[in-house]
């Protein structure tokens, strides 16, 4: 049986080939015939390439169906898909191009110019371009190809997709993901969401990584659900569209927007069946605040790009937990299905129920390790083949996972650990507070101390001092921040990803 993970989405395409698929903001509307055709016309203009097999198509546009047709076309050719970040410039693109080696680039139409240039110093074969109006070189190649395509056939363990990961804590590296990783989640997680053919989901994320690429395009398609297709988030219009869907997952910045919109009441949000958030840590505050506002408990979830999903909060009754039914705010849930999860310390030693330490997986969805990087990915993996996560966490009685931070931004301070999140979370709490980070310095004394910064709600009026007195009261003082600071906004990435590696650097030098 072919494994190509196209052939069980194609699968699941709904019986009347005619129903909508996809509906985009701008009145386009797709059905899975429309689908079903587009990529088999472009697995034909890839065929006829003439390309080596398993060859890297890397592709950066401007979201658009048209690209989601690209990376299915990918799939179905049996080649593999490497997506990049929108935001990447030119000398960020070279790195990446000079890494991966792709055999076709894709590029908006506007950066043509340079993109080829860097490719075909890169070995590149052939550069199309794609503009986000169906626009550009790949669909005029593509027009001419034959309507119908028999799927390339290929094995659980042949990669489908290199995903290069956000580069929060360093330099991207690219997780080589196969089919049978990508399929074997979407499967855990169509059952553990109770997804509906019914169902309908607001795709208002960025197709070039894990969330919005797999988690929501594979949790659609493998249901035969259909998509609001969003080419940008846009707060209102997400609200607007909520009577219309089901479904909808974002990062947690993307709720907070929405929670700005007066339009977004219990009313609006009567339909929908489930909120998603991950990506980030969803502050507690907004969780709640969701809760009075749409009547909604946000289902919160944790993955990374090495490994997919690996807990989620539950949808219904996990039999595995028949007595904890409730969504927690501030806990990222269980460990899906098939996913072993440990949390271990520092000598890689178990931890007791409730003790933190470093978060180990082992499970179908796991990826195969980073290109090119046969070092990396050794360290990365324990003698009995668990992969270090690099997240740190505690599992609580009732089994519930909840991150604490990355081990990249734990605080050695005075040789004591200290984990930046517990301190965020009791400055969270503090009237006035919106949000918060605190990440560790060089200092003389102690090696590091922490630097806690710290955003002001609107109109709020906010003193370092207090905020360091009451961490005083409340925690050990070798916690304690040495150091506040107020600021308007915290630096993210596009992911909405905090970027603790710029607050390290801005702040280094405060103790000589
Ligand atoms: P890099 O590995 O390049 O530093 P990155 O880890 O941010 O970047 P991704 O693979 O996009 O790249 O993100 C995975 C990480 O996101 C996880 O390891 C975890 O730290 C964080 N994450 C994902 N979901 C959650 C969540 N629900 N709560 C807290 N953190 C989360
Ligand atoms: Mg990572």
């Amino acid at each position: 049986e072919n494994q190509n993970l196209f052939s069980a989405l194609r699968a699941s395409f709904p019986a009347d080939l005619d129903d909508l698929a996809i509906e985009t903001d701008d009145g386009l509307r797709y059905s899975w015939r429309d689908l079903d055709r587009a990529t088999a016309m472009m697995a034909n203009l890839l065929d006829a390439l003439d390309l080596p097999a398993h060859s890297r198509i890397a592709v950066q546009v401007e979201k658009s169906v048209e690209a989601l047709v690209l990376y299915l076309a990918t799939l179905r050719a049996g080649h593999v898909f490497l997506p990049l970040n929108t935001a990447y410039r030119q000398a960020e693109i070279a790195y990446f191009i000079g890494n991966a080696e792709p055999a076709v680039v894709v590029c908006a139409p506007a950066n043509h110019g340079w993109v080829s240039k860097l490719a075909f110093q890169a070995g590149t074969r052939y550069v199309f371009t794609l503009g986000e109006d169906r626009t550009g070189s790949l669909l005029d190649r593509a027009a001419p190809m034959p309507d119908s395509h028999a799927p390339a056939v290929r094995n659980a363990d042949d990669l489908a997709a290199i995903l290069y990961t956000s580069g929060t804590t360093g330099r991207s590296k690219g997780a080589m993901l196969s089919h049978g990783n990508l399929l074997s989640n979407a499967q855990v997680l169509r059952d553990y969401w109770q997804w509906q053919p019914d169902d309908v989901l607001i795709h208002a994320l960025p197709i070039f990584h894990v969330h919005g690429l797999f988690v929501a395009i594979h949790g659609a398609l493998i249901n035969g659900s259909r998509m609001i297709w969003l080419s940008k988030f846009d707060p209102k219009r997400v609200v607007e569209k909520l009577p219309e869907a089901t479904v909808f997952m974002g990062v947690p910045t993307l709720y907070v927007r929405m929670l700005s919109e007066p339009a977004l009441t219990q009313a609006q949000a009567a339909r929908m069946r489930l909120f998603i958030s991950g990506s980030a840590p969803l502050l507690v505050e907004t969780f709640r605040d969701w809760q009075t506002r749409t009547g909604h408990t946000i289902l919160e979830r944790y993955g990374m790009s090495e490994t997919v999903m690996l807990t989620s909060n539950p949808c219904g009754v996990d039999p595995r937990h028949a007595d904890a039914t409730e969504r927690r705010g501030g806990t990222v849930g269980f460990p899906l299905p098939g996913v072993d999860l440990r949390v271990v310390g520092e000598a890689g030693q178990g931890v007791a129920s409730g003790e933190i330490g470093g978060i180990q997986v082992r499970g179908p969805n796991v990826f195969r390790g980073y290109w090119r990087m046969p070092e990396k990915t050794a360290e990365e993996f324990t003698a009995d083949g668990f992969f270090k996560t690099g997240d740190v966490g505690r599992i609580d009685a009732d089994g519930y996972v909840t991150i604490v931070g990355r081990s990249k931004d734990l605080i050695i301070s005075g040789g004591y650990n200290v984990y930046p999140a517990e301190i965020e979370s009791v400055i969270n709490e503090m009237p006035g507070v919106a949000e918060s980070a605190v990440v560790g310095v060089p200092h003389p004394d102690f090696g590091e101390v922490g630097v806690a910064v710290v955003i002001g709600r609107q109109g709020a009026d906010i003193d370092p001092e207090p905020v360091l007195a009451d961490l005083k009261a409340r925690l050990a003082n070798f916690k304690i921040p040495k150091h506040c600071v107020v600021v308007t906004e915290l630096p993210r990435n596009t992911m909405g990803k905090v970027q603790k590696n710029l607050l390290r650097e801005q702040y280094r030098g405060l103790f000589g």
